[in-house]
């Protein structure tokens, strides 16, 4: 099963790839050997952007097709970015952290792993991750998130409540505060959408020139391939990487195996990605332009108005009695929704509180349904975590940046799904923790040292989430 997880990955990375330069530019009309049709995920088939021979399936072999043959083209020998091998590298080793985090070193608080509950959770996070990485590499490369891939994974957390182990993923009581806030919370959102829809509140950022990463300036899909001598550094780092996991494999207990395959996978994904190509256009002027709208608070102030419907209804769910069943999937349901508003709310409300100090748009618009999303899954309070994991990540980025003399503009996307990934497996411990540290005799003994992700959170919690 192992084996399989980290080829399934290695595969999942590889349409990843696709995914990646592709899904920005989908529906873009291009013509590839004399047909003319709307650029897809399958169409063209997988090709050299330099000489547009097709590519043997055999060469297609995540990771070994690279190797084989030695990151150039079989026909013209033009270089292959290693950012393929690395990225089928990065999601294969995460898919394998994921698996044996939840079955080998039984990163769950019972002695007897439920496996049902462990594949329904674990599946969703498979999907999770997977998006999340998507996000991530499109954001780095064009300062944008296509919205599909948050609403995708909020579209599959609320599914996953029908099929849901309850332990396993985020659960609010319907009677407790965190259940009567998703419910006015989501309420609200929904109306909003509504008077949005009927024209009645205003968009911020409509006129075309206001909406970032407009669509236009998108360059067409072709991967432009860095020099061969800039791609050894980085396979080279992925060979480091793929080491030091077979030896923590070799030598340290299950737990700690699971943990460096995660922060292995996370290393080689981001290696493969951050570095820009060499003929990648650098938005980053562009970007900085855009964010300097000159109307940028006026704007944001149609924000404030689209969030306070969601604000006073849960405010008013809180004082006004609602007779809800207490359902289990209802539990998980209000669970989601919670994560999702709380996520989604904490990232927005930055952006307004931002832009309204700064005069320019302080985050990217899809980074608040990207938290959102991910607060659905990890739900509350591990989506806490995630924001103010996220920064820290970016920070030592930044610092990157700054040695290497470039523009210190950084997309937000890779840092909060980092953080997000990295939350699966830290995020119960270190809340755990930190609520021994804050309550020491109210904090709630554990059944071992490592919690569950989504597991339902210690009593302390003011957002009230199951007991
Ligand atoms: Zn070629």
């Amino acid at each position: 099963m192992s084996g399989f997880l980290f080829f399934l990955g290695c595969c999942v990375g590889s349409f990843l790839n696709v995914v990646i330069w592709r899904l920005p530019a989908h529906g873009t009309i291009v013509t590839f050997k004399n047909r003319t049709a709307p650029l897809t995920l399958s169409w063209p088939p997988s090709h050299c952007p330099m000489c547009h021979n097709a590519i043997a399936w055999y060469r297609n072999i995540p990771v070994l097709g690279w190797l084989m043959l030695r990151g150039k083209c079989s026909s013209c020998q033009a270089p292959i970015s290693a950012r393929y091998p690395l990225v089928e590298l990065g999601t294969g080793l995460i898919y394998l952290s994921l698996y044996l985090g939840f079955f080998d070193a039984h990163w769950n608080h019972g002695p007897t792993p439920d496996f049902h509950g462990g594949a329904v959770a674990l599946i969703l996070y498979l999907i999770f991750v997977s998006c999340l990485l998507a996000a991530s590499a499109i954001d780095a490369d064009f300062f944008i998130i296509p919205l599909r891939l948050p609403y995708l994974v909020m579209a599959v957390a609320l599914a996953s409540c029908v099929f849901g182990a309850p332990d396993m993923l985020p659960a609010a009581a319907p009677a407790s505060i965190g259940g009567k806030l998703a419910l006015g919370g989501t309420v609200g959102l929904l109306l909003s959408n509504a008077l949005v829809l009927l024209k009645i509140l205003p968009r911020s950022f409509s006129t075309p020139q206001d909406i970032p990463g407009n669509p236009q300036d998108i360059p067409l899909p072709l991967n432009p391939p860095p020099t061969l001598k800039k791609s050894w550094p980085q396979i080279t780092a992925g060979c480091v990487i793929a080491l030091i996991v077979l030896l923590a494999w070799a030598f340290w207990s299950a737990t700690a195996a699971a943990l460096v395959t995660m922060i292995g996978g996370i290393l080689a994904f981001l290696i493969g990605v951050l570095p820009r190509p060499v003929l990648a256009p650098d938005d980053s002027q562009l970007v900085l332009e855009e964010s300097a709208d000159v109307n940028a608070r006026r704007e944001i102030s149609k924000e404030i108005l689209f969030l306070l419907p969601p604000l006073c209804l849960a405010m008013l769910a809180l004082v006004v009695p609602v007779a809800l069943p207490a359902a289990p999937w209802l539990e998980r349901l209000l669970g989601v929704l919670l994560g999702l508003l709380v996520g989604g709310g904490m990232i927005w409300v930055v952006r307004i509180i931002g832009t309204l100090i700064f005069g320019r748009v302080a985050m990217g618009a899809a980074d608040a349904p990207l938290m959102a999303a991910i607060g659905a899954v990890v739900g509350v309070p591990a989506v806490i975590v995630v924001f103010f994991l996220a920064p820290i990540l970016g920070l030592v980025w930044a610092i990157v940046l700054k040695f290497q003399g470039k523009p210190n503009i950084l997309p937000y996307g890779p840092w909060l799904s980092m953080a997000a990934i990295l939350t699966l497996f830290i995020g119960n411990p270190l809340i755990h923790w930190y609520a021994q540290q804050i309550f020491p005799a109210t904090a709630p003994t554990s059944h071992s040292s490592v919690m569950w992700p989504g597991e339902p959170a210690p009593s302390f919690s003011p957002a009230g989430t199951r007991p």
